[in-house]
């Protein structure tokens, strides 16, 4: 998703590898980017855009004026199965534009009003009071001046109106409305610009470099867990399309799956059901016409027509132009002008010139090169004043590593970026300067190289944007969550932390905000450290470095794998076996030996593998029984594999704590919150082992366990819980977490409640989870 697809991948490399030897010599030790862009560019042949433009072809982008049609048949059929979300979705996959459109090819004008009636409906009903009323606001515009509307037809129209508003005004004292309350997490977060030098910093770190750790924060004073550290904007995030397979994959000619794109506004990336469609394609909506007016200033006036060309590119290459594009409207756009005169004037020779051709070089001899230029400013990033700000300046000056990437890769990238500027031309995007004396680089040419370098920096400092999922079914009131990646942003700042396996910060974002917490204790001059992935609890020291070298190109020396170093053989606790005889942890590698002296046991790795794997099978079918709605047959599965788990698995053993999770599920689709609980206790313990106890995962966990306390009416225990969960929830999160509110909601009720009469409740305060 990051990279291009991979049948423009392999082309590329078997391309690459029918190159005469000494073209590939002349690009592989190409000394400069724009050397290697220059080269690379040339061997684009009209063959090889025409196979791109193929694959192209291949996504869905434009619009369909058929479209509209099938789409209100398909809503109309999840409506009437009460799938609202669906239904809204599906609905909003069209705009009154796009409808306009379909009229010409025979839709039924009397059904249009009909169709965004039900869309607002599907939102009152849902509770998304702000999108409703956009919906009802965008109607009565569109149709309540119609002329060729009938009298009758009006009228009916209008009463529904009515009735419709009715509904959002009870429901709306029920419902946050939700971008109020995102406005007020985002001011509650702020910095208040307190730190002169990096401004989306607190003051309690500041920016050094060295030449073994390049850029990096340090803490000016003791920082406690839960301190907001960095509030950064994304300098620019790309919303990933998500599991869209090209049409060709798929047999409808109109996708009815929910994505990503459905669900997030193309620009800010807030949750949206009633997105507003782009005008000229139909992969780009936004969650308001706001937020597409500014993304059509900014970039998506270019980007617009390209859709399928950035989706068989990839993520990185749709950062590299957003980037650029971006770019433009700063100041340190003539950081690309600059550069552009530059290579007109490749032959003479000014002092401005060796900086900028420092600048696209600096890379391949390493950090090193870049020191003791009196043009540099003192660190690499800042402007003149040594400030630190998340610009198109900070954002060129992060490391490409150019050497360290493949020749092939280099290659790959620098022909997809050619590829793409030949598109921007071809598109008008880009009009030639009147006076380029022939034989020099054009400003296109320019164009390309920052481009190019942003694909090649971006492979160590693109930034993840994630989010939060709930899963669970309508009836089952616990919901499950889990981490989902959103988008690629590129945040400046955040990209001068190192990294650490165990790092003392917690990542989080809201729209394309993130922040960065303390996630425990950091002493006055500790760094700030950061993981970028490979984390200790969930992967082992000799799998992270491999991740790490492949990646990042280096190797990690952070505490966490200076200890795993030292320690014994057994691995983690979460992935151990222990003997069948006696329960100790079993040692070794190939083959296992009773960890207690006085036990003889031994048995081969393989076979305890294939054991594990032969478990995991069968708790994926107890799974499978649970989303099926047969919670009583899973259990029956469930309690049989955790028969079998004692006899080789360690109990804090990660699968074990997932069955135990399993458990806690099935009980309580059946409404059996006590047992429910007492699983989903065990899970929490081995969590706990592996994540620690204050680490988001846990928080996750407690949110559970305090859910079931919840609906089990155990009122202490779920006090007792919420108030564990608010405690570790907040150091990641900060105050204005989903989970947070959703927990504080859950106390208030519980604290409002009047005394219980004697007797088991049989109805739990459900209310909250429906
Ligand atoms: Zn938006
Ligand atoms: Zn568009
Ligand atoms: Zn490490
Ligand atoms: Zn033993």
């Amino acid at each position: 998703m990051d990279l291009p697809v991979d049948e423009w991948k392999s082309y590329v490399f078997q391309k690459w590898s029918l190159l005469p030897k000494s073209i590939q010599v002349t690009i592989s030790t190409a000394e400069t980017l724009s050397d290697i862009f220059l080269h690379s560019s040339l061997l684009l042949q009209p063959e090889d855009e025409m196979f791109l433009q193929n694959l192209s072809r291949g996504y869905l982008v434009e619009k369909d004026p058929n479209a509209p049609l099938f789409y209100r048949e398909e809503g109309n059929k999840k409506f009437q199965q009460k799938d609202y979300m669906g239904a809204t979705v599906l609905y909003s996959k069209m705009c009154l534009k796009d409808i306009m459109r379909a009229q010409m090819h025979g839709y039924p004008e009397r059904l249009q009003p009909k169709m965004m009636l039900r869309k607002a409906e599907c939102l009152v009903t849902l509770g998304r009071r702000q999108e409703a009323s956009q919906t009802i606001s965008d109607l009565e515009s569109s149709f309540s001046a119609k002329p060729t509307l009938a009298a009758a037809q009006f009228q009916i129209l209008q009463t529904n109106l009515c009735r419709l508003k009715m509904k959002a005004q009870e429901k709306e004292s029920l419902t946050e409305t939700f971008p109020a309350a995102l406005t007020k997490a985002l001011e509650d977060m702020d910095l208040k610009g307190e730190n002169g030098q990096v401004p989306s910093a607190s003051s309690s770190v500041s920016l050094r470099t060295d030449p073994l750790r390049g850029r990096y924060l340090v803490a000016t004073k003791d920082i406690l867990p839960g301190e907001l550290l960095v509030k950064e904007d994304a300098f620019v995030s790309v919303l990933h399309p998500g599991e869209m397979p090209p049409l060709r994959h798929l047999e409808s000619k109109w996708d009815t799956r929910v994505t990503n794109g459905d669900l997030y506004c193309h620009r800010c990336l807030d949750h949206t059901l009633a997105t507003v469609p782009c005008d000229g394609c139909s992969y780009a909506k936004y969650c308001s016409h706001d937020c597409m007016q500014q993304a059509w200033d900014l970039y998506h006036s270019v980007e617009c027509s390209l859709g399928g060309l950035l989706l068989t590119l990839g993520v990185f290459c749709h950062i590299a132009l957003r980037s650029t594009l971006v770019a433009r409207f700063e100041d340190a756009s003539k950081v690309i002008r600059k550069l552009c005169s530059e290579i007109r004037n490749r032959d003479t020779c000014s002092p401005e010139r060796e900086t900028l051709v420092q600048t696209l070089t600096c890379d391949l001899g390493g950090e090193s090169e870049n020191k003791g230029k009196m043009l540099e400013p003192p660190v690499p990033g800042c402007d003149l004043n040594g400030k630190y700000e998340s610009n198109y300046n900070a954002v060129f000056h992060l490391l490409p590593h150019t050497g360290n990437h493949s020749p092939e890769h280099r290659f790959l990238c620098a022909l997809s970026v050619s590829a793409l500027c030949r598109r921007l031309e071809a598109a008008g995007c880009y009009k030639p300067a009147a006076a380029v004396p022939p034989g020099s680089g054009s400003e296109l040419d320019v164009w390309g190289v920052a481009m190019l370098k942003h694909v090649l920096q971006l492979q160590c400092n693109a930034q993840a944007i994630t989010t939060i999922q709930h899963t669970g079914s309508k009836e089952n009131s616990v919901t499950n969550s889990r981490q989902v990646r959103l988008a690629t942003g590129i945040f400046p700042v955040i990209s001068l932390l190192n990294h650490s396996c165990s790092p003392n910060t917690s990542v989080s974002f809201i729209s394309n905000v993130a922040t960065v917490r303390a996630s425990q204790q950091i002493g006055k001059g500790q760094e700030i450290l950061h993981c970028y992935g490979p984390h200790q609890s969930r992967m082992r020291a000799a799998e992270r470095q491999q991740k790490l070298r492949s990646q990042y190109f280096f190797d990690c020396s952070c505490a966490a794998c200076q200890n795993e170093k030292h320690s014994a053989a057994t691995g983690p606790r979460w992935e151990a076996f222990c003997c069948r005889s006696c329960g100790a942890l079993m040692q070794g590698d190939d083959v296992l030996i009773c960890g207690s002296t006085s036990c003889m046991e031994s048995v081969s790795r393989d076979h305890l593998i294939s054991r594990l794997q032969d478990l995991q099978q069968q708790v994926g079918m107890a799974r499978k029984l649970l989303r099926n709605d047969k919670p009583e047959r899973a259990i029956q599965l469930l309690l049989g594999c955790q028969r079998d788990a004692q006899s080789f698995l360690s109990g804090e053993h990660s699968l074990v704590g997932e069955m135990e999770d399993d458990l806690a599920q099935a009980y309580a689709a059946l409404g059996d919150w006590q047992k429910s609980a007492t699983h989903l206790q065990k899970s929490l313990q081995v969590v706990e082992v592996r994540h620690g106890p204050s680490s988001v995962e846990m928080g996750h966990e407690l949110f559970k366990l305090a859910q079931l306390f919840f609906n089990g009416f155990a009122i202490p225990e779920a006090l007792n819980t919420i108030q564990k969960a608010e405690k570790v929830l907040m150091v990641h999160y900060g105050p204005w977490n989903d989970e947070i509110q959703e927990l504080q909601k859950m106390k208030s009720c519980l604290l409002d409640l009047p005394p219980i009469p004697a007797g088991p409740s049989v109805q739990g305060p459900n209310v909250f989870f429906q």
